[in-house]
């Protein structure tokens, strides 16, 4: 596939364009078209690869043409990982209308986070910890998520934040489309997979 054969908006073409992006990385070719499609995904993807880009594509596609905010939700171990996230899902969605992200990370006040969060914000890109301290505050509603990343699953287990990742995924709704993105896929990240995917496609590069 090529980037000009998914149907995406004109500005997000440009964008594409823009940032360098002219023909699709491996992972992206493999997890396009069934991202687009709604599928869940479980995918075997090293940064590098152009993983990022593979699901933030489907998120602001998802994003453009749902009206709920938020919709989108990106879960990603560091604070580090979410600001490099938000950096290249800002890239992408320059000019396209109503796509505000916000960053729900530790190590940062959270006022300014919380108050960023009612500017009716389309994409969360958040840690697990903080996250569930604020949906533990009831500060922010996840009900209108309907596609969700685990970015990095093999870092969140070793990290310790299995539990935390569950707990979040709580509080969206249970037929939102998830996709899980992990650089290694050992027996635990299997497991993970069989509690928050349905009938995944899974994807190796
Ligand atoms: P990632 O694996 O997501 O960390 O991406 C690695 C780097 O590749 C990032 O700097 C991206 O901006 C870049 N990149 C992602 N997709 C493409 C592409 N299709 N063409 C050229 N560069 C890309």
């Amino acid at each position: 596939i090529d980037f000009e054969h998914c149907g995406f908006p004109e500005a997000l073409n440009h964008n594409l364009k823009t940032a360098g992006y002219e023909v699709p990385t491996p992972v992206q070719m493999q997890m396009l078209p069934v991202g687009l499609l709604g599928r869940d995904i479980l995918a075997s993807a090293d940064t590098g690869s152009g993983k990022t880009a593979a699901f933030l594509l489907p998120v602001i596609v998802r994003a453009l043409c749902e009206s709920s905010c938020p919709s989108a939700l990106i879960l990603t171990p560091t604070r580090e990982l979410a600001v490099q996230i938000e950096r290249q899902a800002k890239e992408l969605m320059r000019g396209l209308p109503c796509m505000r992200t916000v960053l729900l990370v530790g190590g940062l006040p959270m006022p300014p986070q919380l108050y960023r969060l009612r500017q009716r914000v389309k994409v969360i890109i958040a840690t697990p910890g903080r996250l569930l301290d604020i949906i533990k505050q009831s500060s922010v509603d996840l009900r209108g998520i309907k596609i969700v990343v685990v970015d990095e699953a093999d870092t969140m287990l070793k990290m310790g934040f299995q539990q935390q990742v569950l707990d979040v995924l709580e509080s969206v709704p249970s037929d939102c489309q998830t996709l899980l993105v992990s650089a290694t896929i050992p027996a635990s990240i299997e497991q993970l997979s069989s509690q928050l995917l349905h009938d995944p496609v899974r994807i190796s590069t």
